[in-house]
């Protein structure tokens, strides 16, 4: 812990000392209205730098700016594309150790997950800077009178506005894409966590990006996001966050028509029947909830459990769960830190009343801890019914709920019996039954007798509130661009 907090501290002075600025056009700038807010730590409510409070004047300068360097980069020769966004990911991996510490400082989460978070960063620099070649490339349809070809072409500048949880490795997989694709940027991050998406492009910029091509605008979500969702010149805004600003973002981004995409809340289900492997089914939901404190839009929030194997499993669970080492986030021993803010802090403590109050039972955690910095015990609620507000709401920390199930049937009917739908997770080793069961469940990802493992090729989103649109392969690059189909009489 001593060694982190050594070589976090001149970073801290840096960004102290600088604040986060906007950067338009390659050059800093304040909000032009000369306000900042102020950046907090969660580990200690210590303030870390003051940051660019931006309106809607600063918004429309990032926009023209990324508007004029749409043509040049749309044209910019793919070969070339590849090679900025390689080393983008060189950059990245030169700063991991940067990256992951002011992250940890700004956001709470744990060095041990978060040193890998900023290399998944790179890769996904690195997966859309090989694919960036193919892009534009379209189809030969013909047909007895016309030479068919499609293409695609960059939709034009896009705003991408990311969550506060991981946000390094959520700017990275939204902003690869889209300049791998030849659009323009202008990026709103969180204002819970502005500090490692500036570090990100300051690492763009010395990879060689050209000015214009990405910029950053921070601010508030009402106040800057909005704006950048309103703006005519961009055409479309990739959006990762809560399903309710997703809805207001599509009303705000009506008028002008823009294409959105969606990654949103989840509740999601980890279901586990009788005849699984328990040891191994344990181990991946301790993981899919209590790490990344539980901040992880796609953590199994909801364990279902066959009736025949509740007790021990559970009594096991509630062991490990009471054994999870909480504590400061660079101390490489912690596996669950303090939440983002107090604001977030207080909505995930107010559950545990909520808990009481629906009859559930409380078997570890269900208290803050008695210490400075927005530090929660890890949760395990059981004795749970689905329809208790537990079992329905995206809590977003590190408390499971514990729903018990006799049949597949009920199991089924229970894990679709939410609003979102983003992932499950399946354990059995009933092949028929998982091919059964993977089909009626309703979630945008599924893994069977496994914690989820990113592969970058598959589709990434889900279903009902927890989004619209799919990242990932080649889906990313159908939202940043355009199909065009030209036919030539023959
Ligand atoms: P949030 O919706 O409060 O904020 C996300 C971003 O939207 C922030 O940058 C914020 O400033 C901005 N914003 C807020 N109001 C806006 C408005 N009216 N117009 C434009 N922008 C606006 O979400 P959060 O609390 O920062 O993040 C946590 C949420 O994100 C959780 O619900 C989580 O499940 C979700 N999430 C989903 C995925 C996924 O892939 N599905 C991934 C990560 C996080």
């Amino acid at each position: 812990l001593q060694d982190n907090m050594q070589k976090l501290q001149p970073i801290l002075d840096r960004v102290r000392a600088s604040g986060v600025m906007n950067r338009i056009a390659g050059q800093d700038h304040p909000a032009q209205s000369g306000k900042t807010f102020a950046n907090h730590s969660p580990v200690d409510e210590s303030h870390i730098c003051e940051v660019a409070q931006s309106g809607s004047a600063d918004v429309d300068a990032a926009a023209q700016a990324a508007k004029v360097a749409f043509p040049a980069w749309r044209d910019f020769p793919a070969v070339e594309r590849k090679k900025v966004l390689h080393a983008i990911a060189d950059g990245i991996v030169a700063r991991a150790e940067e990256i992951a510490l002011a992250e940890c400082w700004d956001t709470g989460q744990a060095i041990r997950f978060m040193s890998k978070a900023a290399l998944r960063g790179a890769e996904n620099f690195r997966f859309f800077a090989d694919r960036a070649p193919a892009a534009r490339d379209g189809q030969h349809l013909p047909s007895p009178t016309l030479m068919n070809i499609t293409t695609r072409v960059p939709i034009g500048p896009v705003g991408v506005i990311t969550p506060w949880n991981t946000p390094f490795m959520l700017s990275t997989w939204k902003i690869a894409p889209a300049l791998a694709a030849g659009c323009t940027v202008v990026h709103k991050p969180a204002e819970f966590s502005p500090i490692t998406a500036r570090i990100l492009m300051e690492i763009a910029e010395e990879a060689g990006l050209p000015p214009g091509v990405w910029n950053l605008v921070n601010g508030m979500g009402e106040e800057a996001g909005k704006a950048l969702t309103e703006h005519p010149d961009i055409r479309a805004i990739a959006f990762v966050g809560e399903s309710k600003t997703g809805s207001m973002i599509m009303k705000q981004g009506a008028d002008t028509l823009k294409r959105v995409h969606f990654e949103l809340g989840g509740k999601n289900p980890v279901i586990v029947f009788d005849d699984a492997d328990l040891e191994r089914a344990l181990d991946a939901a301790i993981f899919m909830i209590y790490s990344l404190n539980g901040e992880r839009c796609t953590s199994s929030s909801r364990l279902l459990v066959q009736d025949s194997i509740a007790p021990e499993f559970i009594a096991r669970l509630t062991e490990r769960v009471n054994n999870i080492r909480v504590g400061h986030p660079l101390d490489p021993q912690t596996e669950v830190g303090p939440l983002i803010h107090k604001v977030h802090f207080d909505k995930v403590c107010s559950y545990f009343d909520v808990a009481r109050q629906d009859g559930a039972t409380i078997a570890a955690g269900g208290a803050a801890l008695d210490q400075p910095g927005h530090y929660v015990r890890p949760t395990l609620f059981t004795q749970a019914r689905n329809d208790m507000r537990i079992a329905q709401e995206e809590i977003f920390g590190p408390v499971l709920t514990v729903i018990p199930f006799a049949t597949e049937e009920e199991a089924l009917h229970v894990a679709n019996d939410v609003a979102y739908g983003l992932t499950g997770y399946v354990w059995t080793n009933d092949l028929t039954r998982a091919l059964r069961f993977t089909n009626a469940l309703e979630a945008g990802m599924i893994w069977v007798n496994s914690e989820n493992v990113r592969h970058l090729p598959t589709p990434f989103g889900g279903v009902k509130a927890s989004g619209i649109g799919r990242d990932g392969g080649d889906w990313s690059f159908e939202f940043y661009m355009e199909q065009k189909h030209v036919g030539f009489a023959t």
